[in-house]
């Protein structure tokens, strides 16, 4: 693959450690809703990052969330997220299999942190089409804080009344009486899966065996789920 150059324009922070960059795009990109790059940057090597939306296909937006620097750690998103607007930066990409699959489903989508990304460009894509397909979202974090794009998802529902909807749901969080507190498997009973064809989940390695499991306990066939482990 090509190795190509960006330039970061625009900076936002979303919540305390997790930030929307947009990067230019050096000629027209296409993309498949759920795709990523990677940064090539010296000394770190590859770091892959969903697309949250490719604008007008030249702006690529993405989410990182900045980790700290630990033990045998690199820095890779301590650097993307602290750059300076007009940085330039070595990429490859789009590229990734985590796609949707075509016909017409209902599909239910299980995200935490930043995995989130990928989920939110599969939706948008999907509801843009004339269908009466059902997407439900459950987007995860530990904090009420880390919860970020509340009201992207309610300007969703409001413009798909019948056909999007989402759960909140955080596993760290004492205000119970204000927020459903639990893991995104929490979601997940027979009920639940008796509505949806399909399952796609992203986030962390651990949440996503543990989804697994919970499907595999529910009789959901493999061939009905799709992942992506950000590890
Ligand atoms: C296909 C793909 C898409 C991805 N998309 C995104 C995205 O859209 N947004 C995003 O923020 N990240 C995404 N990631 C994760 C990203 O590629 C990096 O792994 C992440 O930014 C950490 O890189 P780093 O160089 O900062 O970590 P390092 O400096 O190498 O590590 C720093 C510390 O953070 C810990 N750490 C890093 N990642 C995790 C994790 N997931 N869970 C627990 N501890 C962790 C490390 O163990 C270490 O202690 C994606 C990964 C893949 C494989």
């Amino acid at each position: 693959m090509p190795l190509k150059t960006c330039t970061l324009i625009e900076k936002i922070a979303l919540t305390h450690d997790v930030y929307e960059l947009h990067y230019e795009l050096p000629v027209s990109t296409s993309m498949l809703p759920g795709q990523f790059i990677t940064f090539i940057m010296k000394g770190i090597g590859g770091r892959s990052y969903s697309i949250l939306e490719l604008i007008d296909d030249k702006i690529a937006v993405l989410v990182i969330k900045k980790w700290e620097l630990s033990d045998g750690g690199r820095g890779g998103s301590i650097k993307l997220c602290d750059a300076e607007l007009w940085e330039v930066f070595q990429f490859v990409g789009p590229a990734g299999h985590f796609t949707l699959s075509e016909g017409m489903k209902n599909r239910l989508f299980l995200g935490t942190g930043t995995g989130l990304v990928p989920l939110y460009n599969q939706i948008l894509e999907w509801l843009k089409r004339e269908t009466d397909e059902k997407y439900q979202l459950v987007f995860g974090t530990r904090f009420m804080e880390d919860l970020y794009y509340i009201d992207r998802f309610e300007a969703l529902k409001e413009k798909y009344p019948n056909r999007f909807y989402f759960h909140l749901v955080v596993s760290r969080e004492d205000w119970e009486w204000i927020i459903n507190k639990g893991y995104v498997t929490d979601f997940l009973s027979s009920k639940v899966v008796s509505q949806y064809d399909e399952y796609y989940i992203c986030g962390a390695p651990a949440m996503i065996e543990s989804c697994l499991q919970k499907l595999s306990n529910l009789w959901v066939s493999d061939k009905q789920i799709f992942f992506e482990k950000y590890s």
